[in-house]
C-alpha cells in the first residue's frame, strides 16, 4: 500500500499540511475531497515527489521513498499521477501524447488495455489532441498515466470542466483502472461522485483529515458541508 505518515508540508514560510496520513489500497479506488485550498493538490505533490515533506514519510509497499525524487517513485514504487488540467499537448496527435507515458518502457500490454478503455480513442488517433473534447482529453491523460504502468495512480480532479454523463464515465473507468489491481487516489472538488466510486474516502480540511471512512456520504452533517451539489 501507499501511506502518508504524519506529512506535513507547504511553500516558502507557510504550512499547508500539517500532519496528515492517509493509505491507498492497490486494487482500489480512495477518493480525497475538500474545499477549494484545502491541500488537496499539495498532498499528491507530496506523494510523487514534486514537493518534499517538512515533517512525516511517504511509504511504498513498505518502503521509505520520501527522499525519492519523481521520476525515482514512478520507475521504483511506480507512483504515477495525472496533473489537474489534463497537461496533454494540443499540436501532438493522440497516440504521440499517449506515447509520452511509455517511458518507463514497461507499457507493455498497457497499450491494449487503454483502447480498450477508451474505444472513443481508436477513432481519434491520429487527431491532434488539441481538438478533441475535454471528455476525450481525459481520456487522453488517464491512458498516458495508464502507460507509465502504475501501481498507485494519483489522479487530481478527474472531472474538472466536464458535463455530468462524461463526469459519469470518466469515473465508471477509473473503476476498471482499480479493477486491474492499481491503487487509485483521486482527488476532487466534485465530492459526492468521488465518494460514490470510492472504497474509502478522506476529507481535507485546513491541511488536517477532518473525517475519513468507508461511509462519508451517509454522513448528513458532511453531505450538508461540503456535498450539496455535484460540481
Ligand atoms: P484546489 O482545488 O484549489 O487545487 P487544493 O485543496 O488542491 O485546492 P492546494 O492546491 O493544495 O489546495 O493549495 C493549498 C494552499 O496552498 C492554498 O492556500 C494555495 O494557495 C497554496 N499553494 C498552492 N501551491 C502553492 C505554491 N506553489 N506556492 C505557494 N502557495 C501555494
Amino acid at each position: 500500500m501507499l501511506r502518508a505518515e504524519g506529512v506535513c508540508a507547504g511553500y516558502g514560510t507557510g504550512d499547508v499540511l500539517t500532519g496528515i496520513d492517509v493509505i491507498v489500497e492497490p486494487g482500489t479506488v480512495t477518493a480525497l475531497v475538500g474545499a477549494n485550498g484545502a491541500g488537496k493538490t499539495t498532498l499528491l505533490k507530496t506523494l510523487t515527489g514534486l514537493l518534499r515533506p517538512r515533517r512525516g514519510r511517504v511509504v511504498a509497499d513498505g518502503r521509505d521513498v520520501t527522499e525519492l525524487s519523481c521520476s525515482a517513485r514512478v520507475r521504483g514504487p511506480r507512483i504515477v499521477m495525472v496533473p489537474e488540467g489534463r497537461q496533454i499537448f494540443g499540436s501532438l496527435s493522440v497516440e504521440e501524447n499517449l506515447a509520452l507515458g511509455a517511458w518507463t518502457g514497461r507499457d507493455g500490454s498497457n497499450w491494449d488495455l487503454v483502447w480498450e478503455l477508451f474505444p472513443a480513442l481508436t477513432e481519434v488517433r491520429a487527431r491532434p489532441a488539441g481538438l478533441l473534447s475535454g471528455g476525450q482529453q481525459q481520456m487522453v491523460a488517464l491512458g498516458r498515466g495508464l502507460l507509465a504502468a502504475p501501481r498507485y495512480l494519483l489522479l487530481d480532479e478527474p472531472s474538472l470542466g466536464l458535463a455530468p454523463l462524461v463526469v459519469d464515465s470518466i469515473f465508471e473507468r477509473i473503476r476498471l483502472l482499480a479493477g486491474t489491481g492499481i491503487g487509485v487516489l483521486v482527488v476532487e472538488q466534485n465530492a459526492t461522485v468521488a465518494l460514490a466510486a470510492a472504497e474509502r474516502g478522506y476529507v481535507v480540511e485546513g491541511g488536517r483529515i477532518a473525517d475519513e471512512g468507508t461511509d462519508l456520504l451517509d454522513k448528513p452533517e458532511l453531505v450538508a458541508r461540503f456535498f450539496g451539489t455535484r460540481g
